[in-house]
């Protein structure tokens, strides 16, 4: 029979000779390369008490960042929902009352803003998107979850904490490429 390409090889067998019929010499260079192994660096950690140092640029679970008096930065113009290539964002707009300035940065804020974990895929678009820098993706895990509901994060999770400690770090996604684009304001994208 013809062969259809020139890859096949024609397998002979060949008489095994004394050396490889004992097969020990097989067994000891066999356990040298166990044993090798045994008493190198594990490269395993034992997670979740170890934890693996992220890249700066990983992105991970989103937060939703306050400014520096403690308002919510997001104004719910619905840009990063229009981003998404998965459809992930949600939420719905209300208009700041009179008292609240101390809550929202500005006369509209998210009432609700909903992201499907499940759906996102991670790729950073509702961050590069966002004109208030209100959006970023982190270095935290998304938590596993046993039922599909818990994968919808709304504010409660994705909104930082207002103290100081629970405030969530975001310098290392502001690389310094980052920082001299947002500083055009001439570009519609940047202004406040
Ligand atoms: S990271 Fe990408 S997929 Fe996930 S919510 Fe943002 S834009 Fe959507
Ligand atoms: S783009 Fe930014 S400001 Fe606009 S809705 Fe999204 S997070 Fe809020």
């Amino acid at each position: 029979m013809l062969p259809l390409t020139n890859r096949s090889k024609v397998v002979v067998k060949k008489e095994m000779s004394l050396y490889e019929k004992i097969y020990l010499p097989a067994v000891i260079s066999g356990m040298i390369i166990t044993m090798s192994h045994f008493f190198r660096k594990k490269p395993t950690i034992q997670y979740p008490e170890q934890k693996r140092e992220f890249s700066g640029i990983y992105r991970g679970q989103h937060v939703l960042k306050r400014d520096e008096n403690g308002a919510e930065r997001c104004t719910s113009c619905g840009l990063c929902a229009v981003a998404c290539p998965a459809e992930a964002i949600t939420m719905t707009s209300a208009e700041r009352k009179k008292g609240e300035e101390k809550l929202y940065r500005e006369e509209k804020y998210a009432a609700t803003y909903e992201i499907n974990m499940l759906r996102c895929i991670f790729c950073g678009d509702c961050e590069e998107a966002c004109p208030k820098e209100a959006i970023f993706l982190t270095d935290r895990m998304v938590i596993p979850e046993y039922n599909r509901k818990s994968f919808i994060y709304r504010k409660d999770i994705l909104v930082e904490g207002i103290e100081n400690d629970k405030r969530i770090d975001v310098t290392r996604r502001q690389t310094p490429a980052v920082i001299e684009f947002k500083k055009h304001k001439e570009f519609d994208h940047n202004r406040l």
